[in-house]
């Protein structure tokens, strides 16, 4: 199957993008005709209050679920239609997912946690290059001594950045970030968007950004706000923040005791 994009195409094209969820005699319309393009190696903030669309529109983005209505064009390939294993196959290979709850497994180090998506993608790699491979994306987020921890045995910040590793670990063009910073305090969310702002800059890795916090969105270069599953506004961010000179600048913390 050639993803290659077709000339010109963006990234990401919806266009009146649709979805509905019908509970009973009630149907609510979750998304009511989204248009947008995201072009490859952006940072887009996608802000909202809670209700207005934004998990949904980033399920669709992610191709956890199909669209009710409209097209979705992902590297200039209409993918609105695509099944549960091709949309599957497709989203193993182009994204990764990082969520508010962290959804690591308990009783399972860091390690294997980050190692567990390349069991199933497809390619069969030895137990040492996946450990390699694993080991080097908990280096990246600076958890490197902490590979051998359980979720329990980490704070919420650590937790989030084993959850970017593993985000990581196949290598995806895109990062959905469904309110990653959600669980955190400001100190701890100014570091998650340090890595989210470093992988954007350094890996050129696409990253879309669901907040309901106005000021963690002005990381992003663009900042897109639904409204009752509509996009009300689309604007560039004009000073844009840099969570690295931020942290920079904060007077340095004492190492974060073991839990
Ligand atoms: P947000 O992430 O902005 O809070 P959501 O996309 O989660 O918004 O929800 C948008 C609307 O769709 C809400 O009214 C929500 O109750 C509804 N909704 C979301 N997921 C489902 C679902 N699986 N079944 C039924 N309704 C849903
Ligand atoms: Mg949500």
């Amino acid at each position: 199957m050639s993803t290659a994009p077709a000339s010109g195409e963006p990234l990401i094209r919806v266009v009146d993008l649709r979805k509905s969820y019908v509970l009973g005699d009630v149907t609510v319309h979750a998304l009511r005709g989204v248009d947008m393009e995201i072009g490859a190696g952006s940072f887009v903030a996608i802000v909202g209050a809670s209700g207005s669309g934004k998990s949904t529109f980033m399920n669709i983005l992610g191709l956890l679920d199909r669209p009710s209505g409209g097209r979705y064009f992902l590297e200039g390939q209409d993918v609105s239609g695509f099944d549960r294993d091709r949309r599957a196959i497709l989203r193993n290979r182009k994204i990764g997912f990082v969520f508010q709850n962290f959804n690591l497994l308990p009783r399972t180090s860091a390690l294997e946690n980050v190692e567990l998506p390349l069991l199933y993608d497809g390619h069969a790699r030895s137990g040492e290059d996946r450990h390699r491979k694993a080991l080097g994306l908990l280096q990246a987020v600076g958890l490197g001594e902490r590979a051998h921890h359980t979720p329990n045995q980490l704070s919420g910040g650590q937790q989030q950045r084993v959850a970017i590793a593993r985000a990581l670990v196949n290598d995806p063009e895109i990062l959905l970030a469904d309110e990653p910073t959600g669980n955190l305090d400001s100190r701890t969310s100014v570091e998650i968007m340090e890595i989210l702002q470093r992988l954007n800059r350094e890996k050129r890795i696409t990253i879309i950004l669901i907040t309901h916090e106005h000021d963690i969105a002005e990381y992003g270069q663009r900042v897109v706000a639904f409204r009752d599953g509509r996009v009300v506004s689309d604007r560039a961010v004009e000073s844009r923040r840099d969570a690295a000179a931020e942290l920079a600048a904060l007077p340095a913390l004492q190492e974060e005791a073991a839990v």
